[in-house]
């Protein structure tokens, strides 16, 4: 599933494709997504420029000069490509936009969890406007999340992943993050310390810059004509190790299934 390292890239590989650039043409293949994708949208925003292009949450955000902003959502498996006209259609491509100097913006998702809607406010879409604090902006720090976590019985790994406190936090980086904090993933959120709290915000920042710096060689492959950014290959210190050694100590990592999610974490090391 892209995470928001992938997404970050995506964005990052996409812009310089796009911005300044003005729609041609929008074609829909296939409006059964997560959430159709309105039947207007393809004649509503032609000739318009894009102006911008950014991230929220795992959201990528296409802001157009009439102040419109398109929503996209690579869901569990989607994709956007950059290609020419040459490129053929493939299955599971249910989106494109053709601008004006011939580049083809294209989505794919085989399962249809993505979704392309438009706003006129993004700011207060009812995808965008609940949404917890971006995890790498100053505002997300332990200070922040011993608040929030105030007499919370819920297990913390539950609580960091949830996207009304802390938005882009996936269960592979909740699982890493806390391994490397050294907290157990089922103690209680309420039950963490400031310090331990500092610590944690510190490394998931940590992780998810690093995944992003990671991704910046495919960045690459959104120059060719089958530009799919692979999700990245992380080294992952404790995710998917069940029965392996703990990295720290030695012990066999344990595997857990916490808020329905597989969850991997030393005994030892973390408490
Ligand atoms: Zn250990």
């Amino acid at each position: 599933m892209p995470e928001l390292p992938e997404v970050e890239t995506t964005v990052n590989g996409i812009k310089p494709w796009l911005e300044n650039k003005r729609i041609q043409k929008i074609n829909v293949y296939n409006p059964s997504l997560r959430w159709a994708i309105p039947d207007d949208l393809p004649e509503k925003y032609l000739t318009q420029k894009i102006t911008s292009i950014s991230r929220r949450a795992k959201y990528i955000l296409i802001h157009l000069e009439t102040k419109a902003t398109l929503i996209l959502h690579l869901g569990m498996s989607g994709s956007l490509m950059i290609i020419n006209n040459e490129t053929p259609l493939a299955k599971h491509d249910h989106f494109e936009m053709i601008m004006d100097d011939g580049t083809i913006l294209r989505f794919n998702d085989p399962r249809r969890f993505g979704c392309v809607l438009d706003s006129q406010d993004f700011k207060n879409h009812k995808l965008i406007y609940k949404l917890g604090p971006e995890p790498l902006l100053p505002d997300f720090d332990g200070q922040y999340l011993k608040k929030k976590s105030l007499n919370k019985t819920q297990a913390v790994k539950n609580f960091i992943m949830d996207g009304h406190i802390v938005v882009g936090v996936g269960n592979i980086y909740a699982s890493e993050s806390l391994f490397i904090a050294g907290i157990h993933p089922n103690k209680p959120a309420g039950k963490v310390s400031l310090a331990k709290y500092k610590q944690l915000a510190l490394v998931i920042k940590q992780v998810l810059a690093q995944a992003i710096q990671s991704g910046g060689t495919t960045l690459k492959d959104f120059i060719n004509a089958d530009g799919k950014p692979g999700y990245f290959a992380q080294e992952l210190k404790v995710y998917g190790r069940k029965d392996l050694p703990c990295v720290n100590c030695g012990k066999k990592i344990l595997q857990k299934t916490i808020g329905q999610r597989s969850t991997f974490y030393c005994s030892l090391c973390q408490k």
